[in-house]
């Protein structure tokens, strides 16, 4: 894990700080990624390698002066999809989300109430929403829920279907590895992995593994080698070009963060009548 000393981490402070940093109404960000199995062309610490990448690219964007201060990552996260292949590090849900809420409870103590979490991970969506929903109600603090897969790319960078079924290791994954940690990536074991997906839709199935009507699944149910999508399309500069394009947004998150009226977070219950 590379804890970058670029960052503003939490765990350099000491108490008086964090409660400088209280007062400063700061913005904090918990990173969430995963120790998972990326096929045999990408490192088990993928998606934490990403979360820091577009962190680190992203801090410098932020306007001058806005405090800002980042959580240890929370890893391995939810992976059970991915557990049949070596490597992979997972809690189970109800480990994840007691943990997760309790974080959340201890930056919450601190007297921090504006928190993001800032999600690279497609296995953790279901933790996030849920535990950011627990914090809402428990704590009245701001508490956003930001999944990098969700961030819209930019237009044209990949095929509309490498976009929707690339999940996994695919183009995007890999391209943004090969800017980041180029070193990691081992590139003769790059070639293409179909997901099961491509040949639902070629079909005219509505069922898929995503989407409107989408089944549980194993990494192996996409494809044999754990990983699914096209990394043939991924070079270095798609990869720079797209964690530019992603740091941006994750930068101008954290601003709408802090810009937030906490105002607007009611504690009162509303009025019988307008309960649903
Ligand atoms: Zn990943």
């Amino acid at each position: 894990m590379n804890l970058t000393p670029a960052l503003p981490w939490w765990q350099d402070l000491t108490p008086s700080r964090i409660a400088a940093l209280a007062r400063a109404d700061a913005v904090v960000l918990l990173p969430l990624a995963a120790i998972e199995q990326h096929g045999e062309h990408l490192p088990l610490s993928t998606d934490l390698d990403i979360a820091l990448g577009l962190l680190e690219a992203a801090v410098p964007k932020l306007r001058p002066g806005l405090p800002l201060c980042v959580l240890p990552p929370f890893v391995p996260g939810c992976s059970l999809e991915h557990s049949g292949f070596a490597g992979t590090l997972a809690l189970g849900a109800s480990t994840a989300l007691a943990s997760l809420v309790e974080i959340g409870a201890g930056v919450a103590r601190a007297g921090v109430r504006r928190l993001v979490l800032f999600n690279t991970h497609g296995g953790n969506k279901a933790l996030v929403d849920l535990a950011a929903l627990e914090l809402r109600a428990a704590q009245r603090m701001l508490v956003v829920r930001a999944h990098s897969f969700r961030f819209p790319p930019p237009p044209d960078a990949l095929p509309a279907e490498e976009l929707r079924h690339g999940l996994h290791g695919g183009a995007l994954e890999t391209a943004l590895m090969l800017h980041l940690a180029p070193h990691k990536v081992r590139r003769e074991a790059i070639d293409r992995f179909e997901s099961i997906g491509v040949r639902m839709a070629a079909e005219g199935r509505v069922l898929g593994p995503e989407g409107e009507a989408g089944f549980a699944w194993m990494a192996q149910d996409l494809h044999p080698s754990g990983a699914c999508g096209d990394p043939r399309l991924a070079d270095a500069a798609l990869g720079e070009r797209l964690v530019e394009h992603f740091a941006t947004r994750l930068a101008r998150i954290i601003e709408d963060a802090r810009d937030f009226d906490l105002e607007g977070l009611v504690e009162r219950s509303p009025p019988p009548d307008h309960r649903g």
